[in-house]
């Protein structure tokens, strides 16, 4: 490329994005500027990974020197903090593609989740994402690194004050390879050169690090003896550096495995539950500390870009930082370690894919997680609730997916769901359901919603109600795709309550209604034509006088609320619903008299469209001109004052 070995540095444009990120966490985000520590000693653990592991195939890379250790280096005069590595090292190309760019994917979502409601109502969920290496700038008015690649060629200083600009210029790196982070630090973050600081920082956010985190200490020596005053060069290692997850149960304090929890997943919380594995003797020897997070973090909003938690070490070695190859997606909320002494060190990443121990180990931690939910459902009722209330989703999305799989019905199991019998906040399972169903209920039903405010009142439910059947309560946006893709449950099929009544149940009685309601029936059809598609008496209403119901195979309303929100509604008109009327309804009765006398007379039509917009209210929907229906509404009140209507429509 470009990299002449002029001494000139050369300036060079941050990317746009860089820029608006720079800007914030300068300006903005980070009430806790110390995590920028943690970002750089993550930064050079990573480094120093990648170099061991790239030695693992070609040992030459060392250069003899695998003596790993991460320094920081505070110095008071110059108002600086180095954290130095000898890990990979970076070239000059690559100095500039990591560090003038957004190459992490995570760092984009970060910033567009930053605009979401979820991330400014938890501020410290922004803590919990990281943004690496710029975090720097927090603390720094300037930031200089040096590095030179374990690869060869020149070494290379990169210097920015973050404000929109950078320059490169070949340098010098008398310790070899690796790189040199220098903080020139801004006059409010002196904190950072103070020893105890340091020591206090590495100890909440590294103690974990596998590699000797180092502090270069020059030591005053105090008190009136003969050395008072003489300055001392000591080493001193801050990290306890413990492979916690080799550990057996027994010797591991839960506070330590809460603490390691902590720096694993940057939650500020402690896991709502703790899993130690230790696999031996049987198919395949791993161990594992998994954890399930109290809280939703932000890999929810990240989407299924981010397929797994938990990281696989052979033998104390990181292999793959979050391996998608030992839980399935939708048990990507779980974090934790994987140490699998079964597989050669030298596994190449490509292998993972497939690896027929690795699908062992897949199989047997997706058994523990799910023994551990179903041990915790069963036995730990109130926790449980609080871990569906946040994890919940995930489940669900795992149920939907695992269509046909082995751990389907385990996973439906696992749901919780609010129901016609349950109070707000509580919940019955799928279970608890079918158990409770009458002999001559052939169907699990439910209804989909946007919340349970707005459908436990729903129309839909009286005829239910009035039977003694229980109805499902479904208010996640999750929850349209669950039920349509988890069919059945226990042989019973999942059917919406607002879907076209199957079955014409019709006695002597209701033919005879029937026949009396047709011609209303043919004129508010040809009437309601645009916006019905059918018009007919409906069975299952008790108290209301008129309700919707989407025809088979059509979209429910709910879905199609949903669509209209991700701006999805524009590309096909909504499908026309049909319109059912009560027909033991007086309201219903009295429009049918009204029409028998005069089928001319224009309050037809008026009261038709008000029971149709009525219906559109009841099913949570907007009604399409609500001043017309005002104007309706207003002429019934009239007419029921005993005044005459100025106009029927
Ligand atoms: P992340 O580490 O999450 O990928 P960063 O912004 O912290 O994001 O770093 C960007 C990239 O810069 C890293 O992925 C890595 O390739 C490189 N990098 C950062 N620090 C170092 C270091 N100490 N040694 C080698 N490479 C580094």
């Amino acid at each position: 490329m470009t990299a002449t070995a002029t001494a000139e540095p050369q300036k060079m444009q941050f990317k746009t994005e860089l820029k608006q990120l720079l800007d914030l966490i300068i300006h903005s985000l980070y009430t806790k500027k110390e995590i920028f520590l943690r970002e750089l000693i993550s930064n050079a653990a990573d480094a120093i990974d990648k170099l061991r592991f790239e030695a693992l195939t070609n040992p030459d890379v060392l250069g003899g020197n695998s003596d790993w250790q991460i320094r920081l280096i505070p110095d008071e005069k110059a108002k600086t903090l180095t954290v130095r590595d000898n890990g990979i090292g970076m070239s000059r190309d690559q100095v500039v593609e990591h560090l003038g760019t957004i190459a992490k994917s995570g760092t984009k979502a970060f910033l567009e989740n930053l605009k979401q409601a979820e991330t400014k109502d938890r501020p410290e969920l922004i803590g919990q994402f990281g943004v690496g290496f710029y975090a720097s700038f927090m603390a720094a008015e300037r930031v200089t690194v040096v590095s030179q690649s374990a690869a060869g060629g020149e070494a290379v200083r990169w210097e920015s004050d973050g404000q929109g600009e950078y320059t490169v210029t070949p340098a010098e790196r008398p310790e070899g390879r690796g790189t040199d982070v220098t903080l020139h630090l801004r006059e409010d973050a002196a904190e950072f050169l103070s020893s105890w600081r340091l020591r206090e920082i590495v100890k909440k956010y590294s103690d974990f690090i596998e590699h000797p985190v180092v502090l270069a200490e020059a030591k005053e020596a105090a008190g009136e003896a003969a050395d008072a005053g003489k300055t001392e060069v000591k080493d001193e290692s801050l990290n306890s550096r413990q492979a916690i997850w080799l550990k057996s149960k027994s010797d591991v304090k839960p506070e330590d495995a809460n603490a390691f929890y902590k720096q694993l997943s940057h939650d500020y919380d402690d896991p709502a539950k703790t899993i130690h594995i230790s696999a031996e003797g049987g198919a395949v020897e791993f161990k594992a500390l998994l954890f399930l997070p109290a809280k939703r973090g932000l890999d929810w909003m990240s989407g299924p870009e981010k397929k797994s938690g938990i990281d696989l070490y052979v033998r104390r070695v990181l292999i793959q930082h979050e391996c998608e190859e030992v839980v399935p997606p939708y048990l990507r909320f779980v974090k934790g370690v994987v140490d699998c002494a079964d597989l050669p060190l030298n596994v190449s990443r490509e292998t993972l894919q497939h690896n027929p121990v690795l699908a062992k180990v897949k199989s047997n931690l997706t058994n523990r997680v799910l023994k551990t939910l179903e041990e915790m459902r069963d036995g730990e009722r109130d926790a449980y609730v609080a871990f569906f209330k946040e994890h919940g989703q995930y489940l669900k999305e795992g149920t939907a997916q695992e269509w046909g799989g082995k751990e389907k019905e385990r996973l439906a199991d696992l749901l919780l769901f609010e129901s016609t019998n349950t109070k707000p906040g509580e919940y019955t399972t799928l279970e608890k359901y079918v158990a409770g169903m009458k002999a001559e209920q052939k169907e699990i039903h439910y209804l989909v919603g946007e919340s349970r405010g707005m459908i436990e009142h729903s129309p839909y439910l009286e005829a239910f109600r009035e039977r003694g059947e229980e109805v499902l309560l479904l208010v996640d946006p999750i929850d349209e795709f669950l039920a349509s893709s988890l069919h059945s449950y226990k042989d019973k099929s999942l059917t919406a309550v607002d879907r076209a009544e199957a079955k014409s149940d019709e006695t002597d009685e209701q033919k005879k209604q029937a026949e009396a309601y047709a011609p209303l029936l043919t004129a508010l059809k040809d009437k309601l034509a645009t916006d019905a598609a059918d018009v007919r008496l409906s069975r299952r209403l008790k108290e209301s006088a008129a309700v919707l119901v989407a025809g088979e195979g059509a979209m429910s309303a709910h879905m199609e609320r949903l669509m209209a929100r991700m701006g999805r509604g524009g590309e096909a008109p909504p499908a026309k619903r049909v319109l059912e009327l009560n027909p033991d309804h007086p309201a219903v009765a009295a429009v049918k008299a009204l029409h028998a006398a005069d089928a001319a007379d224009p309050r037809v039509e008026a009261l038709g469209r008000l029971l149709y917009d009525q219906a559109v209210i009841a099913e949570g929907s907007r009604i399409a001109d609500p001043s017309a229906f005002a104007r309706r509404l207003n002429d019934a009140i009239v007419t029921a004052a005993g005044a005459v209507p100025v106009a029927a429509k």
